[in-house]
């Protein structure tokens, strides 16, 4: 079977029986870290960088709405605003590689980096969720190559409504949709 076809099972799978969230992040990173050791399996119509932002195209959607897996393709130098998530997510490392650096949100709305900026090279999972941390700024860490990272996450999140934070910690809104999908809302 198609190695993505068999992740989305197993993924399905690990959710049947309910899981906690630490459950599914733990297992969900092996079934993860497992699917992007080999990029060979992704279609290159989900793999093509834009000039000018990082693109989000959804892989899969589950039919429950319970997860949702995207292809995030970064060109040279592209990076994320500070944001949250709101929900659990996984992030696999496919190629290439980036830089993420965590924030803290402190009582008067400002912001902090939390801890020294990580790397998280090909081949390897990160994790999110509002309780073990959801705020971060992501960028490629290579200014002259595409790199590429899948992300899992708790349900349909190109609908999610979350927010990206300016310098001094602003909320503001957004809901990101996705790169191939025409948004309905
Ligand atoms: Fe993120």
């Amino acid at each position: 079977m198609d190695p993505f076809e068999s992740f989305i099972q197993d993924f399905g799978a690990l959710l049947e029986s309910n899981p906690s969230e630490q459950v599914i992040l733990d297992r969900g990173a092996g079934l993860l870290g497992a699917l992007v050791q080999d990029d060979r399996w992704l279609p290159s119509s989900f793999a093509v960088a834009d000039v000018e932002r990082y693109r989000q195209y959804l892989l899969h959607l589950d039919p429950r709405k319970r997860f949702s897996v995207v292809s995030f393709v970064w060109g040279p130098g592209q990076q994320t605003p500070v944001h949250d998530h709101t929900v659990w997510g996984l992030i696999g490392m496919l190629r290439g590689a980036e830089m993420e650096q965590h924030y803290v949100r402190l009582p008067d709305g400002s912001l902090l980096p939390d801890g020294e900026p990580q790397r998280l090279e090909t081949g390897q999972v990160d994790k999110v969720s509002p309780r073990i941390g959801d705020l971060h700024r992501v960028s490629n860490a290579f200014a002259d190559r595409t790199s590429i990272s899948i992300h899992v996450y708790e349900g349909d999140i190109g609908a999610v409504e979350r927010s990206t934070y300016g310098a001094d910690g602003t909320p503001q809104h957004f809901v990101s949709g996705y790169s191939n999908v025409e948004n309905v809302n």
